[in-house]
């Protein structure tokens, strides 16, 4: 009797884990269960829209998602529209890959101020994720700090620095393409509270600051003087040396005429929110490292700004029935075993560090343990899921329908774009039950 598995969230990491588990040598069915109508998770909704070859990665997913054993159960939302106890009810293995959706909170005096956007929403925003389509975010800003050191933050940093050109061959959404393009943008700083050597920045993302039209990259040659910092592991001092030697480059470019300026503000921690009913300004403390640790210097300045927006990290979802870290934002468990049954992958597992490829070995693990518990199938599984969600009139989408939505964005696109998303789920199924009744028979 075939083994009934459900992955919950349809990121690299559920995909990942399908993968791994369609490689052993058992008789299974997977179901992938996501919330939204689109699979993929960050790869469509986080990673930047001017970096598409990072996206070609889905081609694999694909393949993994059309393979017989896999079903794709689009828009359909664990804890909303089932709970997990009831999953857990219908399938002999249940593996949450729900990744790291929501924003660590700013934890200063002023963090409510209106104007201050955490990177999911605006990442979310520009992407075209549906949670997040209206957020209109007001970019009438002479000057925006990015508080955040990783590749978030210079994503969000080169997006408002690129000109409408540059982004011609990306997804940015028409109405983030516009809103940046209008924008009175002339200063944005990226902002870290550790010196240049401990910045989380990718070089190969660092460097493209450096190459940009109409925007030039700003660094104080003081700031570089402190060089590769001692307590840093191999990985991470070869990371800084390349880094360093970038950012010594970009003091020696001349910013000549260009329109827009991305400052790299090191050893800058933020200290409070300043502004009565919208941001004003940025307090920030100038700070050093000692012993590897922040500390404060007591001097402060204040940097005006008319939008801010947080890059500092993620949280998962708490989801009922599973036991939670609030410290985390992770699930409990161990090793990825959160309760006999049921798993974690990704995000929602380790927290929000690494790249895609990082996922994979949670996938592999999670298989290799499911292959090590369930030794029999027996529950109701897909049957149980499809008749739990006609019960309860759950539309959901299958795995035809998503590629009906990407031929529809595809057929859209702007010339040179690969495609113009859909950003509401609305839209999404009214294209698809609009040509349901044109197919159906009179
Ligand atoms: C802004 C940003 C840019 C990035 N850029 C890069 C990059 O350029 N290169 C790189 O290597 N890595 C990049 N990363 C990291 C990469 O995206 C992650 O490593 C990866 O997406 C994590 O995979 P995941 O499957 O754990 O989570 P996700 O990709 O977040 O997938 C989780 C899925 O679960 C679904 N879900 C959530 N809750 C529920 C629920 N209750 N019911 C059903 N489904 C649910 C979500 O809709 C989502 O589809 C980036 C990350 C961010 C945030």
């Amino acid at each position: 009797m075939s083994v009934g598995i459900a992955i919950v969230g349809s990121g690299p990491a559920g995909f990942y884990a399908a993968d791994a588990l369609l490689k052993l040598d058992i008789d299974c069915r997977i179901d992938l269960i996501e919330r939204l109508p689109t699979p993929f998770g960050l790869i469509r909704g986080g990673v930047a829209p001017d970096h598409q070859s990072t996206k070609k990665v889905i081609k694999a997913y694909e393949r993994t998602a059309q393979a017989e054993p896999v079903r794709y159960f689009g828009n359909v939302h664990l804890g909303r529209d089932l709970s997990l106890d009831e999953l857990r009810e219908i399938y002999d293995a249940v593996v949450l890959a729900v990744g790291a959706p929501k924003d660590r909170p700013l934890e200063i005096p002023g963090a409510e101020t209106r104007g201050i956007i955490g990177s999911a929403a605006f990442v979310g925003w520009y992407n075209g994720h549906p949670d997040f389509a209206d957020l209109a975010p007001d970019l009438q800003a002479e000057t925006i700090a990015v508080i955040g050191n990783g590749n978030v933050a210079l994503d969000i940093a080169r997006l408002l620095g690129k000109t409408r050109a540059e982004m011609a061959s990306s997804d940015i959404t028409d109405y983030a393409a516009a809103a940046i393009e209008s924008s009175p943008v002339k200063a944005i700083h990226i902002l870290g509270r550790r010196d240049a050597g401990h910045a989380k920045f990718t070089n190969k993302e660092l460097k493209e600051m450096g190459a940009l039209s109409d925007c030039a990259p700003i660094v104080d040659p003081r700031d570089l003087e402190a060089g590769v910092p001692a307590d840093l592991d191999e990985r991470s001092r070869r990371r800084a040396e390349k880094n360093l030697a970038t950012l010594r480059g970009f003091t020696e470019l001349d910013p000549g005429g260009k329109t827009r300026r991305v400052v790299f503000d090191f050893c800058a921690r933020p200290q409070a929110v300043l502004g009565d009913d919208k941001v004003a300004a940025l307090r920030i403390e100038r700070t050093r490292i000692e012993d590897g640790r922040v500390v404060g210097s007591g001097e402060t300045r204040d940097l005006p700004c008319g939008a801010l927006i947080t890059a500092i990290g993620y949280r998962g979802p708490a989801i009922p029935g599973a036991p939670f870290d609030e410290r985390r934002g992770t699930f409990v468990h161990e090793d990825g075993r959160v309760a006999p049954g049921l798993y974690a992958v990704g995000w929602c597992k380790r927290g929000p560090t690494g790249v895609i490829g990082t996922n994979k070995a949670d996938g592999d693990l999670a298989a290799q343990q499911i292959l090590e518990d369930v030794r029999v199938g027996g529950k109701s599984g897909r049957e149980g899921l499809e008749a739990l969600l006609a019960e309860r009139g759950v539309r959901y989408i299958d795995y035809p329908e998503w590629k009906r939505i990407e031929a529809a964005e595809e057929a859209a696109a702007a010339p040179g774009a690969p495609r113009r998303k859909l950003v509401t789920i609305g839209d999404m199924l009214a294209l698809l039950d609009e040509k349901r009744a044109s197919t159906a028979p009179p």
